[in-house]
């Protein structure tokens, strides 16, 4: 079987649902598992709405929620789903009604909780695949709507919730198997799960593409498909270097260290269980089905170019500690971890002198918290509005001369900070955000103007 995982745009509405249905006929001999995202910016409507509501705008918080039910059987409408009182207009129906009373309490409340935030997002993935099982029974293929909260068990770290896979795997066997059994198709909620006493969770943002991976390394799958609105992997963000090229094959590694440092097209964790597995994931375009789109497996044939791929991610806070003891005294980088770990604040890139270090995080909510921690044990300085560019290649380690090629290509720019990474398939700089642009496309330039589009194409 196969799992097939359809992103936010790949069902943003009508067009794009049937699009879908098309797709999975095609591949209805594969006996494909189908895993949604919210329509379109569905999840980011509905925690605009508990935001709305928490800060005691109570009239308008219900207005964008009848804005985002609107949307929703408008489009379901046109496909001659939720017309009259059926299956999925009642179902639609309970659930804008729970909203409707979650807004209620959230606007008399006047808190957000991230175990809120969390239930109010959850319905945007239970929203589209309603429709999207009857779209699919609309079209000759009979499916089973799941309830993904029935199998990823997850802790309560709300908002980007851990998966407990001893309990996730078991799980997903015994509630698919059955269904699988019967020929109809399951369809799956991505992004969501529950804790074991029964909240419902998030596994993070854009966490559908690792709902997909979980799924289908719990029922060995021989492909996870990632439906987006892309070709596939490209050399580069194509929003901001239109002339990127697809990538054909990269490897596991190669494809983590870019989702990593920003290469949205996959969530980071999506890799971790397809690898246990090693289970080949392809990334497709549900625009353009016929093309090839990437494929990311356990090793990537050779590739002439040193670097495949070029990340990056704005809006990164650099933090500067110096000790204040003239020397590097012992212990001094593993309190400042201890600290980064004890508020569970990943830190992507880091630099060290003797007596300094340079750490790099994209999430402030509880900077200022660390940074009171932090001045204990030395001087901090704090830099908002910086941009990681990240180059990534399997043959980095093999080729010499690259970091040539990529300091000339920023030889304008002031670099604040620069790595390359233990993996050494990745060289990182850490730059200031307005000159993001212009340093990825002389990046893009540099390495890959030149180069035949063939290797990649
Ligand atoms: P989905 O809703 O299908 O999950 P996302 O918006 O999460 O889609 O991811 C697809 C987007 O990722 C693309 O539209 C593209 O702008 C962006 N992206 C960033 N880096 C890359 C890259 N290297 N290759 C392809 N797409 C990328
Ligand atoms: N709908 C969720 C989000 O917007 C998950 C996803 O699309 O993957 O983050
Ligand atoms: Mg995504």
């Amino acid at each position: 079987m196969i799992v097939c995982k359809f992103g936010g745009t790949s069902v943003q509405d009508a067009e794009a649902m049937t699009r879908l249905a098309h797709i999975i006929r095609e591949r209805i001999n594969k006996q494909p598992v189908l895993v949604a995202s919210a329509m379109g910016k569905t999840t980011n409507n509905l925690l605009e709405v508990a935001y709305t509501a928490a800060r005691g705008k109570r009239q308008e918080a219900l207005d964008l929620l009848t804005k985002i039910k609107e949307k929703h059987f408008k489009e379901a409408q046109k496909m001659d789903i939720a017309v009259a009182e059926d299956w999925a207009a009642e179902t639609m129906n309970v659930y804008f009604k729970e909203m409707r009373d979650l807004v209620k309490g959230l606007a008399a409340l006047g808190e957000l909780t991230p175990r809120v935030m969390d239930a109010m997002a959850s319905y945007g993935e239970r929203l589209s695949t309603v429709i999207l099982t009857q779209v699919l029974e609309n079209n000759g293929m009979p499916a089973q709507l799941m309830d993904a909260r029935q199998c990823i068990i997850t802790d309560d770290n709300f908002t980007r919730a851990g998966v407990l896979f001893d309990q996730t795997d078991p799980a997903i066997v015994e509630h698919f198997k059955p269904v699988l059994k019967t020929g109809n198709i399951p369809v799956f909620q991505g992004f969501i799960g529950r804790t074991s006493n029964g909240n419902t969770t998030t596994i993070g943002r854009g966490g559908s593409d690792y709902s997909a991976a979980i799924v289908g390394a719990a029922l060995d799958a021989d492909d996870i498909q990632i439906w987006t609105d892309v070709d596939g992997i490209m050399t580069t963000d194509p929003r901001m270097v239109k002339e990127a090229h697809r990538i054909k094959s990269i490897s596991f590694d190669e494809a983590a260290e870019l989702a990593y440092f920003g290469a949205k097209v996959l969530h980071p964790a999506t890799i971790i269980p397809a690898v246990r597995k090693k289970i080949p994931v392809r990334v497709l375009n549900s625009y353009r089905p016929e093309q090839e789109g990437t494929i990311i497996t356990d090793e990537a044939p050779p590739c002439e170019n040193p670097v495949k791929a070029i990340a990056f991610k704005s809006g990164i806070t650099v933090v500067n500690v110096t000790s204040t003891r003239m020397l590097m005294a012992y212990g001094f980088l593993s309190k400042i971890f201890e600290i980064f770990a004890q508020y569970k604040v990943p830190v992507d890139v880091v630099a060290t002198s003797e007596v300094s270090v340079s750490l790099t995080v994209d999430e402030t909510s509880e900077l200022w918290d660390i940074v009171t921690d932090l001045k204990k044990i030395g001087e901090v300085s704090v830099e908002g509005s910086k941009s990681i560019v990240c180059c990534v290649g399997d043959n980095l380690k093999n080729i010499p001369g690259v970091p040539h090629i990529a300091f000339s290509a920023l030889q304008d720019l002031k670099i604040q900070m620069i790595s390359q990474g233990a993996s050494a398939i990745n060289i990182t700089f850490v730059i200031d955000d307005d000159k993001l642009p212009e340093a990825v496309r002389g990046l893009h330039d540099a390495f890959f103007k030149k180069v035949d589009p063939l290797i990649f194409v």
